[in-house]
């Protein structure tokens, strides 16, 4: 498997870069949208529901975040530990689309847009 896949199909449905994750590199993980035991997950099982790729094509979505799914003081402590600002990936797919996402994020080597200090 390639160390710098692009590939829009491995966006998840938060935003989130799984080509970049280390868990699908080695094959443990498909990636969010082929791991169908994230039943825990409710953005990605919203997402499904609503047949989206991700929360950019969601018109509830906006900045800041007031969708209760997408932010919540779980994804907040865990946005903390990591790091990881899914709500900017998710506006930066807005912004420039999937693919362009996709392909900066596997630049950047990084599954997330860093959070801002
Ligand atoms: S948090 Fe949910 S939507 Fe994001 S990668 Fe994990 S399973 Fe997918
Ligand atoms: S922003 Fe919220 S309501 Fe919209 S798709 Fe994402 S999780 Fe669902």
């Amino acid at each position: 498997m390639s160390d710098n896949q692009v590939n829009q199909k491995l966006v998840a449905c938060c935003g989130l870069y799984c080509g970049a994750c280390n868990a699908y590199k080695s094959g443990k993980c498909k990636g969010c949208r082929e791991n169908h035991k994230a039943k825990w997950c409710k953005v990605r099982s919203c997402c499904l529901e609503r047949n989206i790729a991700t929360c950019a094509s969601c018109s509830a979505f906006d900045r800041p975040v007031k969708c209760s799914k997408f932010n919540n003081i779980i994804t907040k402590i865990i946005g903390f530990i990591f790091n990881s600002d899914r709500a900017a990936c998710i506006a930066q797919i807005k912004r420039l689309g999937l693919g362009e996402h996709a392909r900066l994020m596997s630049e950047w080597k990084r599954q997330s847009v860093k959070k801002r200090k």
